[in-house]
């Protein structure tokens, strides 16, 4: 009975805030572009004079270190906005098509209409910039939006939803709750859904999609590989790699995964790779917990996880590079590598979204290649090397939602690029111009001029004549 009421609660909120934001679209179906603009600088606002409050939220939750969190959460939710404040004249407006021959008289032109009430279903590990970047996309292309944050961060959830009380009017609602919350959204008929997580949730949210024919963004998650080629320059690479894996403790959709490194520059570029961590996440000498740069795993669910993934590689055979403290109460899990990773292993067969970084080598761009395709689609792939003939081969021979040559997840926040995976790491695009472009919905316009035109050409009746004319046509045009 208590289930019955607890689930009938859901219901009834999800009802009242999907009709009050069909409500509000329907008030204003295309709203001009300095509404928007106001929205959005008001978000900027916001977010500026709310950091302290933001940074304290995501360090309850998972101990984030405080410039990363300006680093991860801030810096591309305010690059988000600011792009958007710069470029949206330009993005709204229509882009007029050429006439072919067989158009002639005619005026085309494609507009960007919103897409209309939008559902943002959002992951933990960047919490806020998850919800608000995907956020600021729907608002510049005019939608409003109902956002549920993760309910494994409640504190940054929280801070949202705060934050939307405080800066918006009823364009915006945020629920929060678990997968009983998101499962009733995903009933309501929705104009587009953006989703970011697991691959494994991105299938249900597919599906609920397909019974009202909504449009779906999916941004999920996957194995994305780091290939170090002989060529490669060591210690910038392992510099590189090591900020890329360990930031936000290994909790990141775009982390390497694992590496597949030649065999000849293996033993160089592992000694490599340990001084790095401890310079960038240690204090010189090692990583302990009194760290100020390294965060803390999210909850003891992922901690157990990340421990029992690391025993099934010692035991399968894999062999720990390097390891150190780990602590259950804290969570506190140190950066761990472990070489000659075996394939059958869960390290190798999962993603790892954890401090865990699995070696494989190689020794020709076969195996590589093999490699990486016996694998789902990634969601990223790097590749590290001065030999433009192996970087290109990788390139044309794999399949992956984004690649960044010689470094690792800057390409995230490039705000002239698009951002998502490929099949089983996503489908659809963010960030910018094609951030706007998910919640806009594309529509043709074409204006036909009076008096005769080309298109009586084909009006029936059908006779011998026009049959004769078609010929020509269909030939020539
Ligand atoms: P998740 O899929 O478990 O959860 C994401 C959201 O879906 C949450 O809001 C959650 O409440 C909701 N959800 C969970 N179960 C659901 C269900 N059965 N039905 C409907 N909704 C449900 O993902 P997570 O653990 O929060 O995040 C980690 C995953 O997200 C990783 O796979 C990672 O790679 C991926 N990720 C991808 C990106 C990207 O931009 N591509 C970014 C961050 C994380």
């Amino acid at each position: 009975m208590e289930v019955e009421s607890k689930e009938g609660a859901i219901t009834q909120t999800v009802n009242v805030a999907f009709n009050a934001l069909k409500q509000r679209q329907s008030l204003q179906r295309n709203p001009s572009i300095a509404s928007r603009k106001e929205k959005l600088k008001k978000l900027l606002h916001w977010i500026m004079n709310n950091r302290t409050r933001l940074k304290e939220a995501v360090h309850k939750d998972f101990q984030k270190p405080s410039a990363e969190v300006d680093v991860s959460e801030v810096y591309p939710v305010i690059g988000e906005i600011k792009h958007a404040l710069s470029n949206l004249d330009q993005w709204t407006r229509p882009t007029k098509v050429d006439a072919t021959i067989n158009y002639l008289g005619t005026r085309s032109e494609i507009r960007y209409e919103p897409k209309g009430v939008c559902l943002i279903l959002s992951p933990w590990n960047f919490p806020f910039n998850l919800s608000v970047g995907p956020l600021v996309s729907c608002l510049a292309a005019g939608n409003v939006a109902l956002l549920k944050p993760s309910e494994e961060t409640p504190n940054t959830s929280q801070l949202i939803a705060d934050m939307v009380e405080e800066v918006f009017d009823g364009d915006v609602i945020v629920l929060q709750g678990d997968k009983e919350l998101a499962t009733e959204l995903l009933k309501k008929p929705f104009d587009h859904i953006f989703f970011t997580g697991s691959p494994g949730v991105g299938k249900i949210v597919m599906k609920a999609a397909a019974a009202n024919l909504a449009s779906v963004t999916l941004e999920l998650g996957g194995k994305s590989p780091a290939i170090i080629h002989s060529s490669a320059r060591i210690k910038e690479a392992a510099k590189r790699i090591t900020f890329g894996k360990f930031l936000n403790n290994g909790q990141t959709c775009i982390a390497p995964d694992y590496l597949l490194i030649h065999e000849d520059v293996k033993a160089e570029f592992i000694e490599e790779l340990k001084t790095q961590i401890i310079k960038l996440f240690g204090d010189g000498v090692g990583i302990s917990e009194q760290s100020t740069s390294y965060g803390r795993i999210v909850n003891d669910r992922h901690f157990s996880r990340l421990g029992e993934m690391m025993e099934d590689a010692v035991d399968k055979g894999g062999k720990v590079e390097l390891s150190g403290d780990l602590n259950p109460t804290t969570r506190f899990f140190h950066p761990t590598i472990i070489s000659s990773a075996p394939l059958h292993a869960r390290i190798m067969e999962e993603e790892i979204f954890g401090p865990i970084l699995p070696i494989i080598t190689f020794q020709n761009l076969e195996e590589v290649i093999e490699m990486v395709n016996s694998k789902p689609k990634p969601l990223a792939l790097y590749v590290f090397g001065t030999n433009k003939k192996f970087r290109e081969a990788v390139l044309r021979q794999t399949s992956a939602g984004s690649v960044c040559i010689n470094d690792c997840v800057l390409q995230f926040t490039h705000p002239n690029l698009p951002f998502g995976g490929v099949n089983n790491s996503g489908i659809g695009k963010a960030h910018g111009f094609y951030g706007f472009l998910s919640f806009s919905n594309k529509k043709p316009v074409l204006k036909q001029k009076r008096g005769l035109a080309l298109s009586y050409l084909f009006y029936p009746p059908f006779s011998k004549r026009m049959k004769m004319l078609l010929e020509p046509i269909l030939r020539w045009f």
